[in-house]
């Protein structure tokens, strides 16, 4: 295999072409690579799969030296490291995990000046032997990724990162670049105050994640819906259902294998051997779910994940936000799902209660508890509204959200929100909605028989809705403050807000069930990046991925690494027979083209010469 060379190539706009195989930059990666390029600072603030790599990966490749990213995941690192030798870029990372002889030969190639990118963690660059090493060679820049790590209020605090600022110091004529997708601004302030970026140019990007089709529904029978969600749309798809409690976690992962599915629990109760060969075949393998605990997602930079399940309910919008976030990294159409029911809305609220800590914390659990129950009672845009909450106005509904593609019926909910607070009133306000229910629907069984509650006025009055719309009902009220849940036995409890409303001077709108749960859409939306695929390309695009698969494992490598899926689909689309024809689809480099445009145009070759079925 011949070597690349790529520090011929400096124009960022060839060096986009012919090793990155794209055409086009995204957003404001030309003008922070020319602010670089031209010798400035520059802090980005983007998105998750906005782009963020290019943005110092090009020009480092573009002026002369090596230049320097650290960043804080040591998996991150490997990663990164291993696309970018794929896509023929003499790269390298340096960290405790490399044994001596390995060190040394980096060293070496660092001095003679054969690297263009090295990786460091900031505990190993702030190492004097680093820093001494790092005068002696020509550096082109210096990339500080995930840079909220420096602020102490975050949620990834990293000590090594106040130190950082010495770069500025040491070394004053190398550009330095800072990159998060941390939106908010109190952090922003503080990393370009602590790394000393004040002067630099700020490139902001909006938050949104168009890609991402936030749907949020009502549990009624939770694991039915999460399969048809899966069946329906997600075939073959890999993603991350997440779930409340370690013991969930194992049994519907269980559950999930039994249902067909390729599905792996991670949680942190687990022996560290199995979550490190979980998270293994999740990067490796196509098509894996993944059922996991929050623990599972920092620092998996897998950017196929097509999906993100919720099956309980975040504790709050940035909880939600980060979660969801993990799907599609390569702005490739994916889907998030939350599934969250009267249950979740008692148990965090519970939990919130009894958490350690002083009143004005709990006090605060629960507004952001009550923030995330706003977002999903909403009868409007949901990315409205997550994206105001991060303080950013969009003034158009998305378009791709649950509420805008199919817009939730309000009902005037004035009679029957009183008639379940008269009856939570005329049984004492100690049993929980499941009681009260029956009591409304005239259930004669044998709880509602003990106690008599046959005999009280509120009996039988509520026939006519099912015990799955008055539980809507309860939940409603619940979210918004008519109604309490107390104690052990989640008794509901009226709150001083049911006054006006009992007395008939306020009436409220409630959201309506959507017609049958989801699934009896008739013509299911197909979201995943196979529905895109013509039916007839079916064979085709399992035959690209299965060659893919083919390469990662004997490269060692995650399939991701050899080609992204939507190069595969520019693949199907554009049918290339030739190399130049497969260098115009996007994702295809010079090197990768050298090194398996063979394999892919074997496939492609052979697909087009099928006989045609008689
Ligand atoms: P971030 O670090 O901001 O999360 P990445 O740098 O990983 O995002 O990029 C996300 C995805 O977008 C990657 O798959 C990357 O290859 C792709 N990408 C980045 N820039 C471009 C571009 N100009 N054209 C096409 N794809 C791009
Ligand atoms: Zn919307």
């Amino acid at each position: 295999m011949s070597e690349q060379v790529p520090q011929l190539q400096q124009d960022p706009q060839q060096i986009l072409e012919h090793v990155f195989g794209y055409s086009a930059f995204r957003g404001p990666q030309q003008a922070v690579i020319d602010t670089l390029v031209s010798g400035r600072d520059a802090l980005v603030l983007m998105p998750t799969g906005g782009g963020k790599s290019l943005c110092y990966q090009i020009p480092a490749l573009a002026r002369p030296g090596c230049g320097v990213v650290i960043s804080p995941l040591i998996a991150l690192m490997q990663d990164q490291v291993e696309a970018l030798q794929a896509a023929g870029v003499r790269a390298a990372f340096l960290n405790s995990s490399l044994p001596f002889n390995e060190v040394q030969d980096i060293e070496t190639a660092l001095l003679h000046g054969e690297l263009d990118l090295l990786y460091l963690a900031p505990e190993r660059l702030l190492q004097p032997r680093t820093l001494e090493l790092l005068t002696r060679i020509e550096l082109s820049l210096f990339a500080i990724d995930e840079a909220h790590c420096v602020s102490q209020w975050g949620h990834d605090f990293r000590a090594d990162y106040l130190h950082l600022n010495c770069l500025h110091e040491q070394f004053p004529r190398v550009p330095r670049i800072a990159l998060t997708a941390t939106a908010d601004q109190r952090t922003r302030g503080e990393i370009a105050q602590r790394l000393d970026l004040e002067q630099a140019e700020h490139f902001v990007s909006s938050f949104d994640r168009p890609n991402i089709q936030y749907r949020i529904a009502q549990k009624n029978n939770p694991r039915r819906q999460l399969l048809q969600f899966l069946r329906d749309e997600q075939q073959d798809n890999a993603g991350i259902v997440y779930c409340l409690s370690r013991a969930k976690v194992e049994n519907t992962a269980e559950w999930l294998c039994q249902q067909g599915f390729n599905a792996l629990p991670y949680h942190a109760g687990l022996p560290a051997q199995m979550r490190a060969e979980h998270q293994r075949r999740f990067l490796r393998e196509d098509g894996v779910i993944v059922v996991a605990t929050i623990a599972f997602g920092m620092g998996i930079d897998k950017p196929d994940v097509r999906f993100v399940a919720h099956l309980d309910l975040p504790k709050s919008v940035e909880a939600y936000y980060q979660e969801t976030g993990r799907a599609g990294r390569d702005g490739e159409a994916s889907t998030a799902l939350l599934l969250y029911g009267l249950e979740d809305v008692v148990k965090l609220g519970q939990m919130a209660a009894m958490s350690e800590g002083s009143e004005e914390h709990k006090r605060q659990e629960r507004n952001r508890l009550n923030a995330m129950l706003g977002l999903c009672e909403i009868t409007s845009c949901r990315r409205q509204a997550l994206l105001r909450y991060f303080a950013e106005e969009q003034l158009e509904p998305c378009g791709n959200c649950d509420t805008c593609l199919e817009p939730p019926q309000t009902w005037d909910g004035t009679q029957a929100a009183t008639k379940l607070l008269s009856c939570v009133y005329r049984t004492g306000q100690r049993f929980g909605a499941s009681h009260v229910i029956d009591v409304l629907r005239g259930s004669e069984n044998e709880k509602v028989l003990k106690f008599n509650h046959h005999q009280v006025s509120t009996y039988g009055i509520g026939r006519e809705l099912s015990a799955n719309e008055w539980k809507g009902v309860v939940r409603q009220l619940v979210v918004r403050g008519y109604l309490e849940v107390e104690g052990e036995f989640q008794g509901l409890r009226l709150t001083e807000a049911c006054r006006p409303l009992l007395r008939g001077e306020e009436s409220i709108e409630l959201r309506k069930l959507p017609p049958k749960a989801r699934g009896e859409r008739g013509e299911s939306r197909r979201d995943s990046v196979a529905a895109d695929i013509d039916p007839a390309d079916e064979p085709l695009w399992q035959a690209l991925r299965g060659c893919r698969k083919q390469l990662a494992d004997d490269n060692g490598v995650p399939p991701y690494v050899i080609f992204h899926d939507a190069t595969l689909r520019g693949m199907v689309q554009a049918k290339p027979q030739t190399p130049d024809q497969l260098l115009a689809v996007s994702g295809v480099g010079d090197s990768k083209l050298e090194r398996f445009g063979e394999a892919f145009l074997t496939v492609l070759r052979e697909s087009q010469a099928a006989p045609v079925e008689e």
